[in-house]
């Protein structure tokens, strides 16, 4: 893509410099990423500085951007255009580099063999969904083979065997969205994904699927320009669930719980209350909200790649978990996988391991059923 179709593809013409992108931005004045500045750059000076990798790379997807700006523009988007150039030119983080590789030659970013997919399945009685299952379960890379975000996919098939839904999953068949690749920038690799998954979905003509990570989900939903199939987060799966009575509660425990909405389910998606809606079915819990919620939530700095890219300074993560614990929750509840491990990890960083505990929405209930 040259500067001229870089400039009408993302309408910079229509760009006010105002900066309310930038000023919004939760990683600019960490990674000195200027997302004004990149695109004035383009539009009115005809060209695109080098800038250091770590601005480049610093971006998370979260879209907040695009939800600020008064011209309806979508920077974020502009930013993964300007990524697609330097992957194409080989300017590319190693770690990123890794991920992509990894994802090509294992199906995963997380250099895992594909034949140990569906590991997490063992004793759980869960079909595979050639044997006459409605539902698709698309459990996703992190849930499959990160051991804590395993307990999420646990903790769902069990609500999902509560309701009695007829429910399958592709087991070692699976393979990753491509969510973050092209996040990433890899659009060549990400269209390699979309073919392959679109072939696996028709060969067992699924027509509904739901999974635990709203990157999946957005990417289903949102990139691949596909209607053969439905895609709902678990989130949406579970309020109609509880909506239905399928699931009821069987206990009380007076909790205080804050949900933390993910930015790829919120902001990307509009989708704020079905989680609310489940945290406030279960007996005996009170919901806190953050300063920052809904639109306005605060980025973990999961997403757009940077599950493989540090970038040094106070994480956004660490703000999220003190100021959970500073109103006094019990638990931190999340709807993303990249959501647990970074709030998780923070929780540990902050030194408040102890005080606050970090759970999917799914295990939330799973306690309660
Ligand atoms: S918020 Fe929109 S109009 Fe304002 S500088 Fe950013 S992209 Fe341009
Ligand atoms: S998507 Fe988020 S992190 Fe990326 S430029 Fe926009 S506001 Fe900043």
């Amino acid at each position: 893509m040259n500067v001229q179709e870089l400039v009408q593809k993302h309408k910079l013409l229509e760009c006010i410099q105002c900066g309310m992108c930038t000023g919004a931005c939760p990683v600019s004045k960490k990674a000195n990423l200027n997302i004004r500045r990149y695109m004035r750059e383009v539009s009115a000076l005809g060209k695109l500085t080098v800038h250091p990798q770590n601005e480049l790379w610093s971006c998370t997807t979260c879209s907040t951007c695009g939800v600020r700006c008064p011209k309806d523009l979508n920077p974020y988007e502009f930013l993964i255009d300007i990524r697609s150039m330097a992957v194409e030119e080989g300017q590319i983080a190693p770690t990123i580099r890794d991920a992509l590789e990894s994802i090509f030659k294992n199906g995963n970013p997380w250099a895992r063999i594909r034949t140990k997919r569906s590991e997490w399945l063992q004793g759980l009685n869960v079909k595979h969904i050639a044997q006459g299952a409605e539902l698709l379960y698309y459990v996703g890379c992190t849930s499959a083979y990160d051991p804590r975000v395993q307990n999420v996919a646990k903790a769902l098939v069990h609500c999902f065997q509560k309701a009695g839904l007829n429910f399958g999953v592709l087991g070692d068949e699976e393979s990753c969205c491509g969510s973050e690749v092209y996040g990433m920038g890899e659009k060549g690799l990400f269209e390699f994904l979309v073919e392959e998954n679109i072939k696996i979905f028709n060969k067992y003509n699924i027509r509904q699927t739901v999974t635990n990570c709203p990157h999946g989900f957005h990417a289903f939903k949102n990139r691949y320009n596909q209607t053969s199939f439905e895609v709902q987060h678990h989130t949406q799966l579970l309020a109609k669930l509880i909506d239905e009575k399928k699931l009821t509660f069987s206990k009380e425990v007076k909790k205080k719980v804050i949900y933390h909405d993910p930015c790829f389910l919120g902001k990307q998606n509009n989708i704020y209350e079905e989680p609310r809606k489940v945290i406030e079915s279960i007996p005996g819990v009170t919901l806190l909200e953050f300063d920052r919620s809904r639109a306005r939530s605060l980025c973990c700095e999961g997403g757009g790649g940077r599950m493989w890219v540090d970038i040094p300074g106070p994480r956004l993560a660490e703000i999220r978990v003190k100021e959970a614990v500073n109103v006094g929750a019990d638990i931190l509840a999340v709807a993303c996988p990249f959501c647990m491990l970074t709030m998780e990890d923070a929780v540990k960083t902050t030194g408040n391991e102890g005080k606050i505990q970090v759970m999917d929405v799914a295990e939330l209930l799973a306690l309660f059923l």
